[in-house]
């Protein structure tokens, strides 16, 4: 279907071009946490506002290529606001979706489709997985954030 590549390549361009929740916040009370990925070169740093079992705010600055940078947008505007349970889901799910299909390539198999109604806009990035050098990318501000809300617990 390369209109749906189409689509999930827009999301992406417009998430780099325009990323969302960017910015920081006072540090403390915001968690700081700060991710490197060294195979690319791709930094970033969040700011967590976590109040009352909630990820009230999130605020991030960084730099990298456009898959770590829109990786972070995406996922901004997929957690804020969300309970700390639904924080961890998301990142659940968006785990899955890159180890799945990570699962089949290996087989030499048409990557599995997950149910990408649950993942709205994130369903853009699976397609990354089709280039494992841009896995870790993809993955650089989950990994940063599942290890600042460690420190929200
Ligand atoms: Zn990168």
């Amino acid at each position: 279907m390369p209109g749906l590549d189409d689509l999930y390549r827009e999301i992406i361009l417009d998430h780099y071009r325009s990323p969302r929740n960017r910015g920081e916040l006072p540090s403390p009370p915001a968690i700081r946490v700060e991710g490197y990925n060294p195979l690319c070169g791709d930094d970033i740093v969040l700011f967590l506002d976590v109040r009352d079992g909630r990820l009230a705010d999130i605020k991030m600055t960084g730099r990298g290529c456009s898959i770590s940078q829109a990786s972070a947008s995406l996922m901004g505007a997929a957690v804020k606001g969300k309970t700390l349970e639904q924080v961890r889901d998301v990142i659940d799910t968006f785990k899955r979706l890159m180890t799945v299909h990570e699962a089949h390539l290996e087989r030499d198999e048409e990557p599995e489709r997950l149910d990408v109604r649950r993942l709205g806009e994130l369903a853009a990035l699976q397609g990354v997985v089709r280039f494992p050098v841009r896995i870790k990318c993809a993955t650089l501000a989950w990994n940063t954030l599942a290890q600042g809300l460690e420190q929200a617990a």
